[in-house]
């Protein structure tokens, strides 16, 4: 396993395609050559190669995890009342795709899901909410995190797409009058701060069954692994997602602050760190790692088919 992420990291180093996201101005300062790739199994064993201890911000991989703390703050009932679970074939910040009938947002993965389900975590107050938010986190990475305080700023003073699609879910009664408190919750779940491996434990917590592999802690009921997992399957990578289960076959998260993380479930978890991007926010040299971690190691979620076939005998 070493072997294999230390041969990925030499092959995809050289790689200078996408550019680092500048519309949030602060992470237009992000070191391009920076690469971390991180793997932990759902027996807690952990290999690294490169950066992966380098900070950066964990953007909209946080958002399948603000999406677990609402199942279990909610329910599943009221969670699928407020924001669906249809992927929508659109880029993440798309402002239009409310559903007609519902109003609802398609799902949790785009911003306009995504900000409707911070405006579901329990809490009298915002700094509860915060504090509960952070607490999950923790469970997941096996140890504190916290929002880095420059981008959080960056983001709110030039999240004005944000707003407005805050603003038209307000609109439509979808969330409270208190907008500017669920987007700041919202743009500081963005902000908090991650490395390489901090992603690949949390993606092996999602791998473990919701029970982080090192610490032995609950960070999410059992009976929502499955909900986090299948969104993240169908609409993590935006309208990148079908091609991705195709070809990759794992539930995937990217986030524009450069990292990406995927879980094979009962197998491992992987994080990967690169800040340059594609055209669709998602990290390019994350996206190859990945792809090629899936085929190597043969972690394609529907690979198993034959050998299920071939143990009941038909
Ligand atoms: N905070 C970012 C935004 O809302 C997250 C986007 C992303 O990582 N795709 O625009």
């Amino acid at each position: 396993m070493q072997e294999l992420i230390e041969e990925l990291y030499h092959r995809y180093l050289p790689i200078r395609e996408g550019k680092l996201a500048d519309y949030i101005p602060e992470l237009a300062k992000a070191n391009p050559d920076s690469f971390g790739i991180s793997l932990v199994t759902a027996q807690g064993q952990c290999y690294e190669v490169g950066d992966c201890g380098r900070k950066f911000t964990i953007q909209s991989i946080s958002k399948p995890f603000v999406y677990g703390i609402a199942l279990e703050d909610f329910g599943r009932e009221e969670v699928l009342r407020r924001v669906g679970v249809e992927p929508t074939g659109d880029a993440f910040n798309s402002i239009i795709r409310l559903d007609e009938a519902s109003k609802r947002p398609y799902n949790p993965m785009v911003n306009a899901g995504a900000i409707a389900t911070s405006n579901l975590i329990a809490g009298a107050s915002p700094a509860d909410r915060l504090n509960r938010l952070m607490a999950v986190f923790a469970a997941y990475v096996g140890h504190e995190v916290n929002p880095d305080m420059a981008v959080f700023l960056s983001e709110r003073s030039t999240g004005h797409r944000n707003r407005a699609i805050a603003h038209l879910m307000l609109n439509f009664r979808m969330i409270g009058p208190n907008v500017d408190e669920i987007l700041d919750l919202y743009f500081q779940q963005c902000s908090l701060l991650v490395t390489s491996s901090d992603l690949a434990w949390m993606a092996a917590t999602l791998a473990n069954g919701g029970v982080n592999p090192g610490s032995g802690v609950r960070a999410l009921p059992r009976q929502y692994v499955r909900d986090l997992l299948s969104v993240m399957f169908t609409c993590g990578l935006y309208d990148f997602s079908g091609e991705w289960a195709y070809r990759v076959g794992l539930p995937a998260k990217s986030g524009v602050g450069g990292g990406m993380l995927a879980v094979a479930p009962g197998r491992l978890g992987i994080g990967v760190y690169s800040p340059l991007l594609d055209e669709r926010g998602t990290s390019v040299r994350a996206i190859r790692v990945c792809q090629e971690l899936s085929s190597r190691l043969g972690l394609h979620v529907f690979d198993q088919t034959e050998s299920i076939l071939s143990e009941s005998g038909s």
